[in-house]
């Protein structure tokens, strides 16, 4: 007897990306490359990370400006607030909206080290509000569509939080204020995503909240990230990447974890997948490759329904 599958096990699931703006000429053409193999598996979006003080705003926009005009991509623009005053966060989103971008990852950043300036928002959940806010007055003057509003959230501890239980108020509290969909922090255990699902949902976050998977393929990457991040790695998969004998032999047991990761996270009920891919197609392509997800033959309405870009 064949069983009718389980609606979970079929129902589609959103595929995104991130990318980061390149820093030179030959970094442009690695990207390039990257972004051409990336399309051809008809994602979602893919995002394009924004400086904490706006630091690579041209070259961030010139991306996504690429993207829109020279791919069937469709991108999601980050946009950081902690450096910049309303003025300044306005004129960047309507930069954005006049670009025809549909769908912002609205975050705070990192403060600089000399400190937030005067007048600069405090939190990403102003940011959200401030974004509806240009939104509502550009729907008044012309015939515009809604933004996609994206935040982040966080499977462990924000370093700066006082608990876990203080993430999911603040969630919530980037939800009410208009956020559409939720894309988490990188982590290395998927009971850790499992969990903050859980705990959202008990407090009444309803968004999607997708799980961001780094492909873990060194050591090195993997303690660049946890220093920046302020994610604690993994220790055992730490001990297995340490005794792996060569670089290759490390890829494929991070690799591997990878693939585990984002499984347990579908199974879990994940509405979709973010990779994060540091601009290489080659590790996040072979991830992807080694699940089975299902994907609608249309994009555009899994997209609609998950993320709402
Ligand atoms: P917030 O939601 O504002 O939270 C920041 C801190 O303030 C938290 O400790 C939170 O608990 C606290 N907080 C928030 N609101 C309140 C409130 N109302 N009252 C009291 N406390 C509050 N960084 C970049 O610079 N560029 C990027 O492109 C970028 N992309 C990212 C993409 C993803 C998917 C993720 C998960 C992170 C990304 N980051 C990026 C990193 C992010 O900027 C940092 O994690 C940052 O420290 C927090 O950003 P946030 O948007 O979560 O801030």
């Amino acid at each position: 007897l064949l069983e009718a599958p389980s609606p979970q096990a079929t129902a589609p699931v959103a595929l995104s990306y991130e990318l980061f703006p390149p820093r030179s000429e030959a970094a442009s053409a690695t990207l390039w490359s990257t972004i051409r193999q990336l399309e051809a598996t008809d994602p979602d979006y893919v995002s394009v990370t924004y400086g904490a003080s706006g630091s690579n705003h041209d070259t961030a926009l010139d991306l996504v400006d690429r993207i829109q005009l020279e791919t069937t991509l469709r991108p999601l623009a980050h946009l950081t607030c902690v450096g910049g005053t309303p003025e300044e966060l306005t004129s960047v989103v309507n930069e954005l909206l006049d670009r025809g971008v549909r769908g912002i990852l609205a975050l705070r950043g990192d403060a600089p080290r000399s400190g937030a300036p005067q007048g600069a928002l405090r939190y990403a959940q102003d940011l959200v509000e401030l974004i509806r806010r240009a939104e509502g007055r550009r729907c008044a003057q012309f015939a515009a569509g809604k933004v996609a509003i994206g935040v982040a959230a966080y499977p462990t501890k924000h370093p700066e939080s006082p608990s876990e239980g203080h993430d999911v108020e603040v969630l919530l509290a980037k939800q009410r204020s208009g956020a559409d969909f939720a894309i988490t922090q990188v982590f290395f255990r998927a009971e850790q995503y499992g969990s903050l699902v859980h705990r959202a949902r008990r407090a009444g976050v309803t968004i999607p909240i997708i799980p961001g998977i780094m492909p873990f393929t060194s050591l090195r990457r993997i303690e660049k990230l946890s220093a920046l991040s302020g994610v604690a790695a993994d220790p055992a998969l730490v001990d297995r990447l340490r005794s792996a004998g060569d670089d290759a032999a490390a890829r494929r047991i991070g690799t591997d974890a990878s693939v585990r990761l984002a499984q347990s996270a579908l199974e879990a009920g994940a509405p979709g997948l973010h990779l994060y891919t540091f601009n290489e197609h080659a590790a996040a392509l072979e991830v992807l490759g080694r699940l089975d997800l299902p994907r609608p033959s249309r994009p555009l309405l899994a997209a609609r329904h998950h993320t709402a870009l």
